[in-house]
């Protein structure tokens, strides 16, 4: 039997839609079963172990395993099984289309473009490679990554763990072994209402979010001085979204703030908060207000593999062979890398395709590229066969 080509691989998880349901109402083309199962029908059909992992009802993670129960290495896959929604597309969304050398459609290049290199490359003779090796595969299908990496974190926490990790993004070939993490958090205030004609009397909400926010800022001015990364750059704060009082004649009661602080992994996020706390303890010890909390919304780790480890010289090794000029780079972005980098050895994002067509209108992917992907990991996983046998 002729072996399917990449590009009919791609074509086939394309035509199966699975939108992010935040992101569509219409229950026809929304949740990430429907691709999960025919992953699976993929991954079982050459040898691997199904199992499946579905803590928010209707949202499954996929977790397939090949090779060894007890094996001297462990190499984690993953990709997102999600993609955003296709209002105001102007390609046919699910019926990809070649042309001019470029597959169109829903997912080609974020993430369903990388996957299909992946598959493809994981052919019967890599996996007997590896698992002759004693190395073990574990390929995760992950929900939710569009909309906060809700899949990603269950997996990880429900005790996955390998010596290395791949996430499937598109990188445009280039190993990406840092980036940056994610801590977003909620200040709510409690101040005490009064009459707007006799302010003294209350005590306002917004004015003393202003002194939380004045504190914001000179708390990432000192980081932004203490703190650097060389391919990073600095971390970052973002205030969001505010909300405060009921009424222009009412003195405010309440305030609520979104923030969004982008950290460097060298930051403590832990000490980030706390920080918060001792603000919020004081406006309450000076009476300025009633009540101030801290609720934690996400808290998702910056990625920090060594640039010269054996993960990323293999990922450069074997761009190289493919003809691709690769070496190790970092990435604005936020991935499922960070929830496996805390429990996995190295992780790095790796795959064909441009995040610029990622979330766009007419997103597509090179098939040339497409190619190179593949070929470059199937070379990817027999160096990696040979790394494991030539381990201790
Ligand atoms: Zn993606």
């Amino acid at each position: 039997m002729m072996e399917q080509s990449v590009e009919e691989l791609l074509a086939k998880l394309v035509a199966v839609p699975s939108v992010n349901p935040e992101h569509s109402a219409d229950p026809a083309v929304t949740g990430e079963r429907r691709v999960a199962d025919f992953i699976a029908g993929y991954l079982s059909d050459r040898g691997f172990q199904i199992e499946w992992l579905e803590k928010t009802p209707g949202r499954p993670n996929l977790i397939a395993s090949y090779g060894p129960d007890d094996p001297k290495y462990t190499v984690l896959l993953e990709a997102h099984l999600d993609t955003v929604g296709i209002d105001g597309m102007t390609v046919a969304p699910f019926d990809p289309q070649i042309r001019d050398g470029r597959m169109y459609g829903r997912g080609t290049t974020d993430t369903k473009g990388p996957l299909a290199a992946a598959l493809w490359a994981l052919d019967r003779d890599r996996l007997q490679a590896l698992s002759g090796a004693s190395c073990r595969v574990i390929f995760i299908g992950a929900m939710g990554e569009e909309t906060g990496n809700e899949g990603a974190f269950e997996v990880a926490e429900h005790g996955i763990r390998a010596d290395e990790a791949l996430i499937l993004e598109p990188t445009e070939m280039q190993p990406i072994h840092t980036h940056k993490g994610t801590l977003w958090f909620r200040v709510e205030l409690l101040g005490l209402s009064a009459h707007g004609s006799n302010p003294e009397l209350g005590r306002s909400a917004i004015l003393a979010m202003k002194k939380v926010i004045d504190a914001l800022n000179s708390q990432i001015e000192a980081d932004q001085h203490r703190f650097e990364d060389p391919v990073l750059g600095l971390p970052t704060l973002n205030i969001g979204r505010i909300h405060g009082g009921t009424a222009l004649n009412i003195v405010p009661e309440k305030c609520v703030m979104d923030v969004d602080r982008r950290t460097l992994p060298a930051e403590d996020t832990r000490a980030i908060l706390r920080r918060v706390d001792v603000v919020l303890a004081k406006l309450k010890s000076s009476g300025e207000i009633r009540e101030g909390k801290v609720h934690l919304i996400k808290d998702c780790p910056a990625v920090a593999t060594p640039p010269d480890g054996r993960l990323i010289g293999r990922l450069v090794k074997c761009c190289a062979e493919t003809g691709v000029k690769a070496g190790p780079a970092g990435a604005a972005w936020y991935s499922d890398a960070g929830a496996f980098s805390a429990v996995c050895g190295e992780t790095a994002v790796f795959g064909p395709g441009s995040i610029k067509q990622a979330h766009t209108c007419d997103e597509f992917i090179e098939i040339s590229e497409l190619h190179r992907g593949a070929k470059c990991l199937r070379g990817f996983f027999s160096a990696l066969a040979d790394d494991v046998k030539g381990m201790r």
